[in-house]
């Protein structure tokens, strides 16, 4: 751990937003102010950093905005930053203001370019794990979550009324190209009688073989939950193959799609990303570098960043016989 120490630090976000993300910032914000430094927000993730899009902040930038969505920072995807020139500039717009520590707000992709980053230049990165998806080893907990898996169990609680008073079958696609989080967490808090994740394997044929029971029973009353990146692709694909296999039952679909991303974060995101953005900074002080701070059983834990980078959670194969088990 090198101990240099660090006066003024940046912060951003950057990636796709996640509710929460406003909590983090300012927690960020008002620890550095607390320990004597000096705190920049960088406008639109590294867009900002290589475009010199830099703000000083102080306590009553972050004041209001624990409780909104979204992120006052903005956050984008940057083309640039993927190449060295791109990075060398950001650098030079850094040193520049003289910041010498960064905290970076994001998912996978966003602690890739730090991790690289903060090889090349002497400026410690710390992040923090901002998305929806759950899909970051190294932490029980992200940013955003909770609030996105709520919003999509509200949601899908007013679809099964629908569902319930028409005897339909619905299938409701919940975000998640590469993680389950989402479908799995709120088919089960739903009653979903089958989750369809990119995780694990369906069996197809079993579950052609259930809806096809119900449907002579005339009562196919059956909600379905996949992620986008459910193994037989997204909702309207899955639909086509029921359809195929059974033409007369009466199949709709309901993409939840970016409703889950926005929204007041719940209290639950609201806290992890204020514990998380205090310990951001006190990890800078301590002089850590290249570290996620997440939390594993209740507790700070630190991942280095190509660890959180590379590995993905794994969802049990309890989980889905659990949902069968519960749902028969
Ligand atoms: P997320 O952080 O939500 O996974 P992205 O994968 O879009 O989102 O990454 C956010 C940004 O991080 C990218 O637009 C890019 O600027 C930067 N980034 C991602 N991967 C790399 C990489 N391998 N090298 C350098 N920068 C990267």
């Amino acid at each position: 751990m090198a101990n240099k120490k660090v006066t003024k630090i940046g912060v951003l976000t950057s990636g796709g937003d996640a509710p929460g993300m406003n909590a983090a910032i300012r927690a960020v914000v008002r620890t550095a102010i607390y320990h004597g430094l000096e705190v920049f927000g960088i406008m639109r993730g590294y867009a900002g950093m290589v475009e010199n899009d830099i703000i000083e902040m102080n306590s009553r930038s972050v004041a209001n905005i624990i409780q909104r969505g979204g992120t006052i920072l903005k956050t984008a995807r940057c083309k640039e930053f993927y190449e060295y020139e791109g990075r060398v500039t950001a650098y030079h717009n850094l040193k520049e203001k003289g910041i010498d520590g960064l905290v970076v707000i994001g998912g996978d992709g966003s602690f890739k370019g730090a991790q690289k980053f903060s090889n090349e230049f002497d400026i410690p990165c710390i992040g923090l794990p901002g998305t929806i998806d759950k899909d970051i080893a190294g932490s029980d907990v992200t940013i955003g979550f909770d609030t996105a898996v709520n919003t999509a169990v509200e949601a899908i609680d007013k679809i099964r009324d629908t569902m319930d008073a028409h005897d339909r079958l619905f299938i409701v696609e919940v975000m998640g190209r590469d993680a389950g989080y989402i479908a799995l967490h709120s088919g089960i808090a739903t009653g979903a009688e089958n989750i369809l994740i990119p995780e694990t394997k369906t069996d197809i044929e079993d579950l052609i073989l259930s809806l096809t029971e119900k449907e002579k029973r005339k009562k196919l009353v059956n909600l379905i939950v996949v992620a986008e990146g459910g193994e037989f692709g997204d909702g309207n694909e899955l639909a086509k193959i029921i359809k195929e296999r059974i033409p007369s039952a009466d199949t709709r679909v309901c993409i939840l799609g970016h409703i889950q991303r926005g929204g007041s974060p719940t209290c639950e995101d609201r806290l992890i990303a204020s514990h998380m953005g205090y310990y951001a900074v006190e990890s800078l002080l301590v002089g850590r570098n290249n570290v996620m701070v997440g939390v594993v059983n209740n507790k700070i834990h630190y991942t280095p960043l190509d660890k959180a980078v590379k590995e993905k959670q794994k969802i049990g194969q309890e989980w889905m016989k659990i949902v069968k088990i519960l749902a028969s």
